[in-house]
């Protein structure tokens, strides 16, 4: 996977033609739920290019040709698939709710995230997407071929996110003097307790006075089956990539060391309110992981 250098302002310049592999092609099994997502009338969001990422892929990575890779696996796939709109509709909300106020979005690890098209930014709204060279080059050459243009500004910058990325979006334009919302989705399971934090000290480095965050948070078991999980229909070890398990306590403890007031919203009770409600949980690993999924997001200001 390749890493870093590069910066792609509003749309130009395509590094690769590659389609994103390792822990580059989880952003393409998020897509596939989007896209899923997409095609039902009671959808509770509209990706327009989901469906566009997957066939540059080749596939979808949750086509029939995975399906029933281990026991079980279906099961906790259907259940990821009933969780992940929740949280992208969350995430959306929390978006257009933060830019009412807020000029500059911070989305870490965007993977093929379509919300600088999809959700109505003012003109003078830019966001950043920080993602790997070689899925921030796949992600353009496809929107580059639907000829799909941005609401606000977007600048995408490929980083390592393990490493130091903060001078590289400010170079990009960032202006730390400004407050920011940031987005962390689908990101802490890939690093390690000591990886989360430097990432979340260059943010709260970044971040000023009435700066906003979310995050998601998934319990350790939940993370651990979606990592075995994902293997099984990426046809490939996922699993190994999990280095960290997530950030090791609880996100509202871990967002205050770092001088950020939370507030959490229930997964399960969101399901409720977007009127998709999430199975009850039982004892099974699978229901384990609906339980976990329950744990659900935080909302955060920088104090
Ligand atoms: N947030 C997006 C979403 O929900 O659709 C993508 C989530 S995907 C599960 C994880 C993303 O994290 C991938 O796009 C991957 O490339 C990115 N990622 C993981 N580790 C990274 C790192 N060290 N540096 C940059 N990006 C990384």
């Amino acid at each position: 996977m390749a890493y870093g250098g590069r910066v792609t302002i509003n749309g130009s310049g395509s590094s690769s033609d590659a389609v994103p592999t390792g822990v580059g092609r989880t952003a393409l099994m998020v897509a596939a739920m989007r896209a899923a997502e997409t095609r039902r009338a009671d959808r509770l969001f509209d990706d327009p290019y989901a469906a566009d990422f997957l066939q540059a892929s080749g596939g979808d990575p949750f086509g029939s040709e995975n399906a029933g890779g281990g026991e079980g696996f279906a099961d906790i796939w259907a259940n990821f698939a009933n969780y992940a709109p929740i949280r992208t509709r969350f995430f959306d909300e929390y978006l257009r709710e933060a830019t009412r106020g807020i000029r500059q979005v911070v989305i870490v690890a965007a993977g093929l995230d379509t919300r600088a098209f999809r959700l109505g930014w003012a003109a003078d709204v830019t966001v950043y997407e920080l993602d790997s060279a070689e899925v921030l080059g796949f992600k353009q050459r496809v929107l580059d071929g639907c000829g799909a243009k941005p609401e606000g500004r977007r600048v995408a910058v490929a980083v390592d996110l393990r490493e130091e990325w903060g001078s590289a979006l400010v170079a990009a334009g960032f202006d730390a003097g400004e407050p920011s919302a940031w987005l962390v989705e689908g990101l802490v399971s890939y690093l390690t307790p000591e990886q989360n934090d430097r990432l979340l000290g260059a943010i709260s480095g970044l971040a000023v006075s009435g700066s906003r965050i979310s995050v998601e948070y998934l319990h350790v078991d939940a993370v651990a089956l979606m990592g075995r999980a994902m293997s099984v229909a990426a046809g490939e070890d996922v699993e190994s990539m999990w280095s960290g398990c997530g950030i090791g306590e609880a996100s509202a403890v871990w967002l205050d060391r770092f001088g950020w007031d939370s507030e959490a919203f229930d997964a399960f009770e969101r399901s409720i309110a977007y009127g998709r409600e999430l199975p009850p949980p039982g004892d099974t690993p699978i229901d384990r992981f609906t339980a976990a999924a329950r744990n659900g997001f935080v909302i955060a200001r920088r104090r």
